[in-house]
C-alpha cells in the first residue's frame, strides 16, 4: 500500500459506487442548495455540488437570492421540509452579515441535513446514533476505513474544534473506539501531544503549521488544511519534510478535499434511503 492517501482516487471510487446505485433507483434523490448573496469561494463550492451531483445521477436544484431576510428565507426551508420530493437541504455558507446562519441552519429538517450541522444531527452524532454527519469528517473516517486503518484504542490527535470538522472529526473516533485528544488554539505544549499521536488530524488554517519535529515516527497524518498562497494550495502540514517520517499522509490538494463532496453525495443518499 502506497504512503500517500490518494484521495482523488478514494472519491472517484465511491463516485462510481454511488452512480451504479442511483442508476437503479426508480425515482432519483434530489438536493437542494440555497445560497445568498455574492460570495465568490461559494459559488465554486456549489459549482463542485452541482457537477458532482450531475454525475451521479442526483437531481440537483439551486435556489439563489441575492438578498433575503431571515424570516424569509426559514420560510422557504420549511417548504422544503415538507416537500417529499426533496431529500437533501443545504444553506451554503457564510451567509451575508447580519444573517443568523445558527437559526436558519437549524430550520432544516434533521433528516434533510444533508451537512450534518444541525443541533440535532450534532447530539445524535455525540450519542452514537445514526445521524447524518458533516462531510469532511465522515470523508476522513471513509479514507481511514479504506486504508485499513485500524482505529480502536489508536491514539488519535484533532487539532482544531470547529463544529463543521474538529468536534465531529472528535466523536467519529471516540465512537470508533479511538482515544481523542482535541486541541485547539490555548492548548498548552502542543507539540508534546502531536508527538504522541498515533494518528494526527490537523484542521486549522495555518499553511505548515506542523512540522517534522511535531510528528511521531511511522505515524498517519490526515491534513485538512487548505490555505490558499500566491494561488497555489498548501495544508496545514510541511508536507515535504515530514514524508519519510510518517506511515501514511494526506497530500493537499488531493487529500481530504475531494471526499468532502462525494460524502454529501453519500449523505443525500442515505437521506433517501431512510425516507423509503
Ligand atoms: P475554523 O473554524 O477556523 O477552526 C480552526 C481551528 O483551529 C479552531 O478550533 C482554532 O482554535 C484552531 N487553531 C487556530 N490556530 C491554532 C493554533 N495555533 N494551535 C492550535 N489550534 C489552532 O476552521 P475549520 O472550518 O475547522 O477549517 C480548518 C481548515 O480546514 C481550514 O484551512 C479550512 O479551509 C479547511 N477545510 C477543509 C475542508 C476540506 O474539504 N478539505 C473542509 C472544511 C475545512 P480556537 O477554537 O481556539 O480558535
Amino acid at each position: 500500500m502506497s504512503k500517500i492517501i490518494d484521495g482523488k482516487k478514494i472519491s472517484n471510487e465511491i463516485k462510481e459506487e454511488l452512480k451504479e446505485k442511483v442508476s437503479k433507483l426508480p425515482i432519483k434523490p434530489c438536493l437542494v442548495v440555497i445560497s445568498v448573496g455574492d460570495n465568490e469561494a461559494s459559488k465554486v463550492y456549489v459549482g463542485q455540488k452541482e457537477k458532482c451531483a450531475n454525475y451521479i445521477g442526483i437531481t440537483y436544484q439551486h435556489l439563489h437570492y441575492d438578498s433575503i431576510s431571515d424570516d424569509e428565507l426559514i420560510k422557504k426551508i420549511n417548504h422544503l421540509n415538507q416537500d417529499k420530493t426533496v431529500n437533501g437541504i443545504i444553506v451554503q455558507l457564510p451567509l451575508p452579515k447580519g444573517m443568523d446562519e445558527t437559526r436558519i441552519v437549524n430550520a432544516i429538517d434533521v433528516t434533510k441535513d444533508v451537512d450534518g450541522l444541525t443541533y440535532l444531527n450534532a447530539g445524535l452524532l455525540l450519542n452514537n446514533k445514526t445521524s447524518l454527519v458533516s462531510c469532511t469528517p465522515k470523508g476522513i473516517m471513509e479514507l481511514l476505513k479504506r486504508e485499513n486503518i485500524n482505529l480502536e484504542g489508536a491514539n488519535c490527535v484533532v487539532i482544531g474544534r470547529s463544529i463543521l470538522v474538529g468536534k465531529p472529526m472528535m466523536n467519529l473516533l471516540i465512537n470508533a473506539n479511538a482515544t481523542v485528544t482535541l486541541c485547539h488554539s490555548k492548548t498548552k505544549n502542543l507539540e508534546k501531544i502531536t508527538k504522541k499521536a498515533d494518528i494526527l488530524i490537523v484542521a486549522i488554517g495555518k499553511k505548515h503549521f506542523i512540522t517534522r519535529e511535531m510528528v511521531k515516527r511511522g505515524s498517519i497524518i490526515i491534513d485538512v488544511g487548505i490555505n490558499r498562497v500566491d494561488g497555489k494550495l498548501y495544508g496545514d502540514v510541511d508536507y515535504d519534510n515530514v514524508l519519510d517520517k510518517v506511515k501514511k499522509i494526506t497530500p493537499v490538494p488531493g487529500g481530504v478535499g475531494p471526499m468532502t463532496v462525494v460524502m454529501l453525495m453519500k449523505n443525500v443518499l442515505e437521506s433517501y434511503e431512510s425516507s423509503r
